[in-house]
């Protein structure tokens, strides 16, 4: 049995380090283990199940579909998907979607896009993607060199060209590099994998000012802030700015892998028939899933109650970052993308896996940061838990 069960984990590829760990069933924030162990999920698939485990109006939603029709290409008018488009563009305040099945491809196209735009009118040469210090864009060839993670790319080059980095938040660094070449700034507004970094104020507004001033794009990275994470729909809402370009995927399907790109009609018509395309992308299955997302954010205060909620939780955070300053040595992130950061005598590899211990789920993120990824739907008796379980957990490091 055993050495049946070590060559199924040997026969996949070892591109992840797996905790010996799998789960069985979800409901709401809660993961259960075969033997019915409950797990409080502040990982969440790493910003995924916005709903948390087993939504009804999610199941429904892909029950319903899937006994109707799954795929069909889009060869054809895909209902759903037209739906989609509109409700996430008029959101945005953009026009037009694109449909595919994950953060990066996601990106990858919205990088096309801002090249073909600036190539249709005129600027051949405008090709260059500004990119922030810390940045993470995901891990084919092109994401790789607009992430700022060396030891990603590790044995891949040569790497595609065109993407530059800039600090992250310093926007004189920014209009330094800023030149007739470049095509777009990409950006998170919240870095994510780069350790729960929200951008300093004023910084977008910067940034979108930076472009116009160039006749550069905005492409903002909300694979990981969008869909509610932040208690905004997408994180840059709560600045005012526009972005010509909204990538989104993580929290879009709840845990149905989708994409999307949404964009400035001017883009669009850049782009055109054949200039881009993917098989599965905005397939029947994902979009009806993905309305279904949207439905449970539009409802009438949810929004405004994630705010709410994810201050309960940073309070915790803030009291937590009190009791243990030995431990804790900043506060990071907004919304339910929360980062605490470490100090360097404890490794957030050896605090997630305490934590896993006393089941809760967490994540680990750059800059040895712990990061926390609840449902945006984690509830007040929820926060209470999952303080209780970080208190005894940092207690413990700071009494060993
Ligand atoms: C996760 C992430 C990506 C990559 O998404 P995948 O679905 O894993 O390809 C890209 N950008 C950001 C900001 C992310 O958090």
């Amino acid at each position: 049995m055993n050495t049946e069960m070590d060559a199924r984990l040997a026969a996949v590829m070892p591109t992840y380090g797996r905790a010996d760990i799998s789960f069985v069933r979800g409901k709401g924030s809660w993961l259960y283990t075969q033997d019915d162990t409950a797990y409080l999920d502040c990982a969440t698939g790493i910003a995924v199940n916005a709903f948390g485990h087993g939504d009804a109006r999610l199941v429904d939603a892909l029950i319903t579909q899937a006994s109707k029709l799954w795929h069909t290409s889009n060869l054809y008018r895909i209902d759903e998907q037209e739906k989609l488009a509109h409700r996430l563009a008029t959101h945005a305040g953009l026009d037009q979607a694109f449909f595919c099945n994950s953060g990066v491809e996601a990106n990858e196209a919205a990088v096309k896009m801002a090249r073909r735009f600036q190539f249709r009118q005129g600027f051949e040469k405008r090709f260059k993607i500004l990119c922030a210090g810390g940045a993470f864009h995901g891990r084919t060839l092109a994401m790789l060199a607009a992430t700022d993670k060396p030891l990603f790319r590790e044995g891949f080059g040569p790497m595609p060209e065109g993407f530059v980095h800039v600090p992250f938040g310093n926007l004189n660094h920014l209009r330094d590099a800023m030149d007739e070449d470049v095509a777009a700034i990409m950006v998170e507004p919240v870095q994510g994998e780069g350790g729960a970094i929200a951008a300093p104020e004023g910084y977008l507004e910067g940034v979108r000012k930076a472009a116009d001033d160039f006749g550069a794009l905005v492409i903002a990275d909300e694979v990981q802030t969008g869909m509610g994470r932040t208690g905004y729909l997408f994180a840059y809402q709560k600045t005012g700015i526009q972005p010509d370009l909204v990538v989104l995927a993580k929290g879009l399907g709840g845990g149905f892998p989708v994409g999307a790109v949404i964009a400035r009609k001017a883009v669009g018509e850049a782009m055109g028939p054949g200039s881009h395309g993917s098989t599965f992308g905005g397939n029947p299955l994902a979009m009806a899933v993905a309305n279904a997302v949207l439905d449970g954010l539009e409802e009438e205060g949810f929004l405004e109650d994630v705010r709410r909620r994810a201050n309960l939780l940073d309070a915790k955070l803030n009291k937590l970052a009190d009791d243990y300053p030995a431990l804790i040595i900043e506060r990071r992130g907004a919304g339910f993308l929360r980062g605490l950061k470490l100090a360097d005598s404890l490794a957030v590899g050896d605090m997630t896996a305490a934590l896993r211990t006393e089941k809760l789920l967490c994540v680990p993120a750059g800059e040895n940061v712990l990061r926390l990824l609840p449902p945006l739907t984690l509830s007040e008796a929820e926060i209470e838990q999952a303080y209780a379980i970080l208190d005894k957990v940092f207690a413990g490091f700071a009494s060993s």
